[in-house]
């Protein structure tokens, strides 16, 4: 019998072919796909974990984010591992039945950013659920085979699909030079601040204080480890919370990773880190904001961004069979788990995050 392959994709409403969707949010359902064959130097990977991230849940509220707009329709799912079915001519990586990580991001290989090894700034990357790519979280899935990453028998499927978000910890960590015995500061305990969090500490960080304006939030960063965690409030001024955060920790951060997005914490992390420190903005928000800059320059506190990751999955799972970042925090990371039939439920906790307490969102394939 043929195998049946099914995935959850996100499409526009009957008739919306306008420039950007004209109904919103997108209808979400499963849907019938056509099942992939393995071409030379790819694998066709049988679906075990795939993880919600928040674009995911954007281009399905919004319908696009910048400007990545849903055509037609998108699959979704990019943090995701499997085991592999079938691989193609040249494929020597891989074999079938290894289970395997899926790194999302296939760049051109040939650009100058691919070939200087900064493969992230490739300007024709073809991202897993990114419009017009199509993700994966589906029965089956067919990839270049040179972004999988084979797991050791003792790592999960679950702890491999979330390689995905912790490879922009390790991004972000490597860009920010944390390093042994560092003080470093996160805005934001979301999903990516906690990341952050735990490779952070994982590299030998001496202490990691992190800031969020909600309290469950923070108790799930203390849970993962966080040494100082502070609860922000929208009445104070980014100086005020610099202020608080150093009297609180007794110094300021060397390395502060910024994970909100929001304007007035990108201030914040500039007066919260030392002078010679270092700034990553990971979080995405507004596209124009002021911010402290003569403050920063004179105290030549670098600023840095960062775009998702590149070289990073076989350190983030060298960490996770290392034993560097535990079983236990993954475990507690994952907060809701669905099978691939309840995805939209899946997608309804993930937006619903506050209410629903929710962290990871992971899907059963
Ligand atoms: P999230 O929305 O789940 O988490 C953001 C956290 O910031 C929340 O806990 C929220 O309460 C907190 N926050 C918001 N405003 C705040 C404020 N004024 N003060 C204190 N805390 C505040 O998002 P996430 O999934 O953790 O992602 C974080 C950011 O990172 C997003 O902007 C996302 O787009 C971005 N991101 C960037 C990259 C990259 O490659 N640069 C990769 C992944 C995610
Ligand atoms: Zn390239």
């Amino acid at each position: 019998m043929a195998l049946q392959n099914r995935g959850l994709m996100v499409r526009r409403h009957p008739g919306d072919d306008g420039p950007l969707p004209q109904k919103t949010p997108l209808l979400l359902q499963m849907e019938d796909i056509p099942m992939p064959a393995a071409g030379p130097g790819e694998a066709v990977i049988k679906m075990e974990r795939v993880g919600i991230c928040g674009s995911d849940v954007h281009y399905w509220q919004h319908g696009y984010i910048g400007d990545f707009i849903v055509g037609e329709s998108c699959l979704m799912g990019h943090e995701s591992a499997g085991v592999v079915h079938e691989v193609g001519d040249g494929v020597t990586n891989v074999k079938v039945g290894d289970r395997v990580a899926i790194e999302p991001g296939v760049p051109c290989r040939r650009c100058f950013h691919c070939k200087t090894g900064h493969y992230n700034l490739c300007p024709d990357m073809a991202f897993c659920a990114t419009p017009p790519i199509h993700g994966n979280c589906s029965t089956y899935y067919k990839h270049a085979a040179d972004f999988l990453f084979k797991l050791p028998d003792h790592v999960t499927s679950e702890q491999a699909a979330l390689l995905e978000p912790l490879s922009v910890g390790v991004h972000a960590c490597g860009r920010a030079g944390v390093a042994m015995g560092s003080n470093v500061l996160i805005m934001g305990a979301g999903p990516i601040g906690l990341v952050c969090l735990l490779v952070a500490k994982a590299s030998g960080a001496a202490t990691v204080t992190i800031v969020d304006l909600i309290e469950q939030r923070l108790e799930m960063a203390k849970k993962l480890g966080a040494d100082f965690c502070i609860t922000s409030s929208t009445s104070e001024t980014p100086e005020q919370l610099a202020a608080r955060i150093e009297k609180t920790v007794g110094h300021q951060a060397d390395q502060t990773t910024e994970c909100t997005g929001a304007a007035p914490c990108v201030s914040t992390a500039i007066y919260g880190t030392r002078s010679g420190g270092t700034v990553v903005l990971v979080g995405l928000g507004r596209p124009k904001v002021e911010i402290p800059i003569v403050n920063a320059s004179v105290r030549e506190v670098d600023i840095r961004g960062i775009f998702r990751y590149c070289n990073a999955y076989p350190v983030a799972l060298q960490l996770v069979a290392s034993g560097k970042i535990t079983a236990e925090q993954l475990d507690l990371f994952v907060t809701h788990r669905y099978k691939l039939a309840d995805a939209a439920t899946a997608f309804e906790t993930t937006l619903n995050a506050v209410q629903t307490n929710s962290i990871k969102v992971m899907i059963e394939c």
